[in-house]
């Protein structure tokens, strides 16, 4: 390996001059820089949570010849900033989502402008396969056949769709309280299920102790930095979508913190490429039982200083129950970055919002993207948002947990096999 070729001074120039690298990796804490390879995932000298590393191109040499929201490559016409050589051997698409504005909530919070990115629509159903993307496009380059996860549902039922579809294997490790839907996905679609005695957390650590001895390449959020440069994907789509007049405010419902920086690392790397001139505000949304990101943020605003405080999580939205957040470091110091900040909401909130976004829009999500959406509520009525362009990432389908969202709604009418006892409920229930 070429080490001499990284110097920290002058990353950029040195990766022209090595130009067999398309990329570099920066440790996020102490800046070390190191080429790509294998078996490296963080600094070795920071450690796995301090030590997150940050993917950095030259961004001078970043071209896009075309691009178009109905591409036929989906996330893959952004391949200039990703860190593959080539695309990923995949038989569908990954991306072009639906951006959906909405008028009325437009109207009713004096809005300039509300949009809906419906991330649920991906293959297989979450905002995830975004990042499982890039995975399998290094797994194929580096030649892995087995790559595991620890997830709390959604980053496990990517990898073993997306695997099932590439050819290779997956073996998750997931929480006991992962919802039926997503067990349901990691069955059919012929994935190694562990389900862990234990949460997420423990998942994760159990995950990395055995997939790396077993020699397997790793899709655990953080740990593998490639994730997040899938993830910003979300935030190229929407300012494409928007014909690069991106949104004042966007909101993300936020676990781990790995997709909040992506999404805000996207933002920042247009403005590097000099595609828009601003960047949004990105709010960060978290359940009140599973706010450890919220309040490092508020630490780090207060101090000026990173400091980890993990606690047990328990939120129903279990995509974004973490209580060890892993991309904390990133995460805070990039919406610091955007000038955002972040906020909490209650299960009660969530749920609500849940049930009210797929009344009034058709779309039905799960309970970590109704946060999003619940966070959107919440600053919506301090009149923060009067006159802003808004965008909301929706990230995952709602059929994913139906059991949560069962029980914020009533029950249906039973009737038996008689009319006049349907028009009698009919009736009472006062329904046309
Ligand atoms: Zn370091």
């Amino acid at each position: 390996m070429a080490v001499g070729c990284v110097n920290r001074a002058a990353p950029f120039l040195l990766l022209r001059e090595c130009s067999k690298l398309k990329h570099l990796l920066k440790c996020v804490t102490c800046g070390r820089e190191f080429e790509p390879e294998p078996s490296l995932y963080t600094c070795p000298h920071c450690g796995d949570r301090f030590g997150t590393l940050e993917v950095l191109y030259d961004y001078d040499r970043a071209h896009f010849d075309s691009l178009s929201p109905h591409s036929e490559l989906g996330i893959g016409q952004f391949l200039p900033l990703l860190p593959l050589e080539g695309l990923p051997e995949l038989p569908f698409v990954v991306g072009n989502t639906p951006l959906i504005k909405l008028e009325k909530f437009e109207r009713r919070y004096g809005l300039k402008a509300f949009y809906l990115k419906d991330d649920g629509r991906n293959p297989t159903a979450s905002y995830k396969d975004r990042a499982t993307y890039v995975v399998i496009g290094k797994a194929q380059e580096w030649g892995f056949k087995t790559i595991f996860a620890a997830s709390t549902g959604n980053a496990a039922t990517s990898l073993a769709g997306l695997t099932a579809a590439a050819g290779l294997k997956a073996v998750v490790f997931v929480p006991a309280r992962i919802p039926e839907g997503k067990l349901a996905q990691l069955l059919v679609y012929g994935a190694t299920v562990l389900i862990v005695d234990g949460s997420y957390d423990d998942a994760y650590d159990l995950a990395v102790e055995v997939g790396f001895k077993k020699g397997w390449y790793c899709r655990n959020t953080a740990i593998n930095p490639y994730l997040l440069e899938g993830k910003k994907t979300g935030a190229l789509e929407l300012a494409l979508q928007l014909n690069w007049d991106v949104p004042d405010v966007v909101f993300v419902p936020v676990g781990d913190g790995t997709v909040i920086s992506g999404i805000c690392k996207g933002f920042m790397e247009l403005k590097k490429i000099r595609r828009i001139d601003t960047i949004p505000a990105v709010i960060g949304v978290q359940a009140e039982g599973s706010d450890i990101v919220k309040r490092v943020f508020e630490h780090y605003i207060a101090t000026g200083e990173i400091v980890l405080m993990d606690r047990e999580a328990s939120t129903i939205a279990d995509s974004i129950s973490a209580g060890k957040p892993r991309d904390v470091v990133k995460a805070v110091r990039y919406v610091k970055e955007t000038g955002g900040t972040f906020l909490s909401v209650s299960d009660e909130e969530i749920g609500t919002a849940l049930v009210s976004l797929a009344r009034e829009t058709g779309v039905f999500v799960e309970p970590a993207a109704a946060a999003s959406y619940a966070g959107f509520l919440k600053m919506a009525e301090t009149g923060d948002l009067k006159n802003k362009r808004v965008a909301v990432f929706a990230t995952g389908n709602g059929l994913k947990d139906v059991k949560t969202a069962q029980s914020f709604v009533g029950k249906a009418l039973r009737v038996s096999n008689d009319p006049e006892e349907a028009f009698r409920l009919l009736d009472k229930m006062e329904t046309v």
